[in-house]
């Protein structure tokens, strides 16, 4: 069963003139999903919800088909060069989602069908910069595993970036349906990242995404393909017995991921913390969470775009990042941090 099966898709009229748009039609007909069409991606209207929870869970089931236009990339610092526009969105529903806040009250997910033409900007990219690496991030504004089923979008880039000197790839997802990635060529030009927590956390707050585990068990089998390993232990959240828990899930890497992953390995640690703007988002769509969203019990720290955000007080801070460099250095002397914030 895959992760995502969209309840409604709307097509942009100019995505049939690629052939995985009309592939897409073709299989999205097939499979019994009621089409509609838009003059643009960015233009969608029809996605019923009488109140932002509605709204937001309706957006979730919609799948946008649409003709990436603009060839500018954005810039991903500090993980990346650029992002690699493939998607948007995903069918998850995790409370702290960050993509709550940029991509609206609508969150509907995207694919994009000139793929050549993206990945022909990333080829001019990775050239201009040559011969320093170029990096491209394809997980900015989504998950991308979800709609892989259905597009391929990952595994044409996969094999596109195996095949380029100069030009790496990342990604990240909290999703398993990856085994159409397996048994690419991919150079170990691609690192494959996965996005765990506690357990605990994951069962309050990521709803309709799989375990921690689950999670695990796939980036276990990314490893044994020869892809090198990244997770992002994200958002660290100082539940009680926040210890155990992220014990837990450290035993469980421990246990599931194979020899050859440990020595290429890196891992990505963010804590919990909030804007003002996010918490307002979560409180709309999930009015009932049991977030620790109380500003009284953090620090606030001012941002270099000019919005602040609410961390934890530095004792915690301290205590958080000590733990967790402890737990990796006993488990993964050979992994890289890449930061903690
Ligand atoms: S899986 Fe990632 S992109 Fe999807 S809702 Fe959760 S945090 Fe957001």
């Amino acid at each position: 069963m895959p992760d995502f099966i969209p309840t409604r898709a709307i097509f942009e009229q100019k995505a049939l003139d690629y052939p995985l748009g009309e592939q897409l039609y073709d299989r999205l007909t097939g499979m019994g999903i009621p089409i509609t069409f838009a003059a643009s991606h960015n233009r969608i209207t029809g996605i019923p919800g009488k109140n932002p929870q509605q709204a937001y869970r309706e957006a979730k089931r919609t799948l946008v088909v649409g003709v990436r236009k603009s060839t500018a990339f954005a810039a991903c610092k500090p993980s990346a060069h650029y992002q690699l526009p493939l998607n948007t969105s995903c069918p998850g529903m995790c409370e702290y989602c960050y993509l709550n806040t940029t991509l609206g009250k609508k969150p509907y997910l995207r694919v994009y069908v000139n793929i050549e033409d993206i990945l022909q900007t990333a080829r001019q990219y990775i050239t201009e910069r040559e011969p320093e690496i170029t990096v491209f991030e394809g997980a900015a504004v989504s998950d991308p595993i979800p709609t892989e089923y259905l597009t391929g979008l990952l595994k044409t880039t996969i094999d596109f970036f195996g095949r380029t000197d100069n030009g790496r790839f990342r990604f990240v997802t909290k999703f398993t349906d990856i085994d159409s990635l397996l048994d690419i060529k991919h150079g170990g030009h691609t690192r494959f990242r996965f996005s765990i927590n506690a357990a605990e956390v994951i069962r309050n707050y990521e709803h309709l995404t799989p375990g921690m585990v689950e999670r695990i068990g796939a980036a276990a089998k990314a490893a044994a393909a020869g892809y090198p390993l990244g997770f992002i232990i994200a958002p660290i959240v100082a539940f009680d017995g926040w210890q155990d828990g992220y014990r837990r899930m450290f035993s469980e890497l421990a246990k599931q991921l194979p020899i050859k992953a440990r020595v290429d390995l890196t891992f990505e640690l963010i804590t919990h913390r909030f804007t003002p703007r996010a918490k307002s988002n979560i409180l709309d769509i999930f009015p009932d969470t049991s977030l620790p969203l109380e500003e009284s019990t953090r620090k606030f720290k001012f941002g270099q775009f000019g919005y602040g955000k609410y961390i934890y007080e530095k004792p915690l801070m301290e205590e958080i990042k000590g733990f967790m460099n402890q737990q990796v250095n006993n488990y993964f002397p050979e992994a890289v941090v890449n930061y903690f914030v």
